[in-house]
């Protein structure tokens, strides 16, 4: 077999990448999934889609990947249930507080339209929250929440459309190159000569790096969360303290109440 590129991972990032090569034209992209879609992060992912970052790298990322968002139903026939209601980030301390206030300047600074809110007007937001000892908290409208097996979904679809491929069930076990030249894939199922290949793999992209013996120095960071059965909406905004290892509190695109930590 052939390809023009080979995109090692079909989670939402390997599938994004073949997406957007295959709107800008490239024929003969491959993307190969070791399991079913969405069988990594992916299908893990709580959903949650914001703007409200403290880098600049981050807040034009996320602004660019809401305007897709927005009509990706429409370009790919798959409805993702993007619902912005919102994120409501809350301050405890002076110093988280001020960290917000900091973030707010950035955000509006880059054309994102969140803002400082006061206790009672973190109350009158989302009156389920116990605000005792809120100090102040910011809210964004344009943030919300998505179901990320339909991202997935929509983007195969939208590869296969092109005339692409995406290969499940199917592994790399060996990239072959001269130089710096890539010349081949080695899956499970066969040998795929290519020019060029993308490490999407996520938190095993360590692994295939080493397959062309670069050292990547990233590495997965756990998340834990609590999903219920679906219920009733009732949370209007997506809120979470601020500051790492925060509890976030979400009704999620499947109406499920997530509750979810980062360790
Ligand atoms: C519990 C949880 C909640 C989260 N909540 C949010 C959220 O609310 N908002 C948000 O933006 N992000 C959230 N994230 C993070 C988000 O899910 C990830 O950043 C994103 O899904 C990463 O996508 P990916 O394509 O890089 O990785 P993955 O989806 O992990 O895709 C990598 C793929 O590579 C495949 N692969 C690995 N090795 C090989 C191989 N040798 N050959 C072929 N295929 C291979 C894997 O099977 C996998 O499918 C959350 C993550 C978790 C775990």
């Amino acid at each position: 077999m052939k390809a023009r590129v080979v995109i090692v991972g079909g989670g939402v990032i390997g599938l994004s990448v073949a997406y957007h090569l295959s709107r800008l034209g490239w024929r003969d992209v491959v993307v190969v999934e070791r399991d079913h879609l969405n069988a990594g992060a992916s299908g893990r992912c709580g959903g949650g889609v914001r703007e409200q970052w403290s880098s600049a790298m981050n807040i034009d990322l996320m602004r660019r990947s809401i305007e897709l968002f927005r009509d990706l139903a429409v370009r790919t026939g798959e409805n993702i249930w993007f619902r912005q209601g919102g994120y409501l980030f809350l301050a405890k301390t002076e110093e988280q507080a001020a960290s917000l206030e900091t973030s707010v300047r950035l955000q509006n600074d880059h054309g994102v339209p969140t803002r400082l809110l006061s206790k009672s007007a973190v109350r009158r937001r989302c009156p389920y929250l116990n605000t005792e000892d809120v100090m102040v908290g910011t809210f964004n409208p344009n943030d919300g929440t998505l179901f990320p097996f339909s991202v997935v979904w929509a983007y195969a679809r939208a590869v296969a459309d092109y005339g692409n491929t995406v290969m499940t069930h199917t592994r790399v076990t060996g990239i072959e190159r001269e130089g710096d030249r890539m010349i081949a894939v080695q899956t499970d199922k066969g040998r795929i000569e290519t020019s060029f290949v993308v490490n999407a793999a996520g938190a095993w992209s360590p692994e295939i790096g080493n397959m062309v013996g670069i050292d990547l120095p990233n590495h997965p960071e756990k998340h834990e969360a609590i999903v219920t059965e679906a219920l009733r909406g009732f949370l209007g905004p997506e809120s979470r303290p601020h500051g790492l290892g925060s509890v976030r509190l979400a009704n999620d695109a499947r109406r499920n109440l997530r509750v979810s930590r980062r360790r």
